[in-house]
């Protein structure tokens, strides 16, 4: 699949039209979706006559956008009107959004082609897209394995080439996580960068959507697309939005010479060690290495109160779920349970049958952390280690410009491997959570494979609102190699 800029020239140039853009996207879909089933809906009309519009602009000598024709695929817990919207859940099966949200609203206005909606964790709560009510979804690397989650469908549909790019969300690391899996680039903006409005709720002080890409440059395209202030969200930032391709350097060396002294990236100490696959370990550190080539200055960071995070968030997001999923009460709007003879039995079955097992437990462990007597010893006090690990990260974005970990401990697994027991899923997410915690940006980027053909993913974190230098230091260690030239042979 050709770069944004490289179809963006096509395009200008006319050697290739949107409409024939969208239909060789919507060709690969209809070859290889049926083994990879990254869609949960594929919006083959739509797209086509936004390629249409495209091309008619094109025709009519008007400048277009970057992103003006570009195939994408959105995650399905994003509102688009007029267009199913299930979050992967059957108490959303029926919902068709009567508004469009943000930042689709943002890239339909520049152009950008939606080629479908991308499946998920139902609600995005999981790490492997298998808690999806619908159907699973592969890794195109390996059928066999999961694709990661919850953003699975939008990193899977990136990595088979299905769209050129796509949304996903990230509360605990449901963007970086899959792209680590998958091997493509994902990323996690600054808490408050890209509007969450239209984005169905999961935990409202930790989710933030982001873009999935085959390379730096796209993500920071794609970023420049979805960022900036709205006020229909009341924890949108008002900042200035910088163009994050301006600062694409092959080396780190530039970045010295503009600020008189290298750039200094920190090892995460804590996220080394016991628990950490031997071969993704090898990879990080093989990274790590070249960036030091690269013209960096590395050293090594102690986060002591890191490994709280995952335990802390637990806590919280599944308190925050349980408030946000409140509202699906067959009431107001999805799927209602006819059969009820009172008010009372009629939410108690829409929820019973609505909901799958992980977003019930989720429910239960977040109404008991916030019930009358037990809010103190457990949500408060995982409010308490959250401004911990912010003081971690505070303290090592002090000494260094950039945090460097793996994604994740290992590579993707096997389908079904761990379903039965979710605390081994949870514990895939030890090195992303933190970044949520504190709000910050993170990165993931392919750097190697393992001896099974399996993607690994490096981790690079930026303090907050530092999105440009994250992109910098990721393209100059992308161009280095080429992880990110490799692509899977499905099937
Ligand atoms: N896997 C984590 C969870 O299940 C993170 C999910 C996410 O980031 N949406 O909560």
């Amino acid at each position: 699949m050709p770069s944004i800029r490289d179809l963006h020239e096509q395009l200008v140039k006319k050697e290739r039209s949107a409409v024939e853009i969208t239909q060789a996207a919507l060709d690969r879909i209809a070859a290889v979706d049926g083994k990879v089933q990254s869609f949960l809906c594929v919006t083959a009309d739509k797209a086509l006559e936004q390629a249409r519009a495209v091309d008619a602009k094109i025709a009519a000598g008007e400048n277009i956008g970057i992103l003006a024709g570009i195939p994408i695929g959105i995650k399905d817990n994003m509102c688009t009107q007029g267009i199913p919207t299930t979050c992967a859940s059957r108490i959303l099966e029926n919902f068709i959004p009567p508004y469009e949200s943000t930042v689709t609203q943002k890239l339909f206005a520049a152009g950008a082609v939606m080629v479908g909606k991308t499946n998920l964790d139902e609600f995005a709560m999981g790490g492997s897209t298998e808690t999806s009510a619908y159907k699973q979804t592969a890794n195109p690397w390996d059928l066999s394995r999961v694709p990661g989650g919850s953003s699975g469908g939008s990193a899977a549909a990136v990595a088979a080439g299905e769209c050129v790019v796509s949304l996903g969300s990230d509360t605990g690391g449901s963007i970086r996580q899959p792209a680590s899996f998958c091997g493509v680039v994902g990323i996690k903006p600054t808490y408050g960068l890209v509007s969450r409005y239209g984005l169905v709720a999961f935990a409202s002080s930790l989710d933030q959507i982001g873009p999935f890409s085959r390379s730096v440059e796209d993500a920071a395209i794609l970023l420049n697309g979805i960022a900036g202030y709205d006020a229909k969200d009341s924890t949108s930032l008002k900042v200035e939005i910088p163009d994050y391709t301006a600062n694409l350097q092959p080396d780190l060396k530039s970045y010295g010479k503009s600020h008189g002294k290298k750039i200094r990236i920190g090892i995460i100490r804590e996220t080394f060690g016991e628990g950490l696959d031997s071969q993704v370990e090898q990879a990080v550190n093989k990274a790590i290495e070249q960036l030091k080539d690269l013209g960096a200055e590395i050293v090594e960071i102690s986060c002591p109160r890191f490994r709280y995070g995952l335990p802390s968030y637990y806590i919280i997001a599944p308190s925050e779920a349980s408030a946000n999923l409140a509202r699906y009460d067959g009431v107001k709007y999805g799927v209602r349970a006819e059969d009820a003879d009172n008010l009372l039995s009629m939410y108690n079955r829409t929820r019973a049958n609505g909901f799958g097992a992980e977003v019930k437990r989720r429910i239960m462990i977040g109404t008991y952390a916030l019930s009358a007597g037990y809010y103190d010893a457990y949500y408060l006090k995982a409010q308490k280690v959250r401004t911990l690990i912010k003081q971690d990260f505070e303290n090592a974005f002090a000494q260094v410009d950039v945090l460097v970990s793996p994604v994740a401990p290992t590579t993707a697994f096997k389908a079904g491997e761990k379903t039965t027991d979710p605390l081994s899923m949870y514990l895939i997410d030890l090195m992303t959570i933190p970044v949520n915690l504190a709000g910050l940006p993170g990165i993931s980027v392919p750097c190697g494979f393992d001896d099974a053909g399996m993607p690994i993913g490096l981790q690079l974190i930026g303090n907050v609102l530092q999105e440009e230098k994250l992109f910098q230091v990721a393209y100059a260690y992308e161009q280095s190699t080429d992880w990110h030239l490799r692509e899977p042979k499905i099937g």
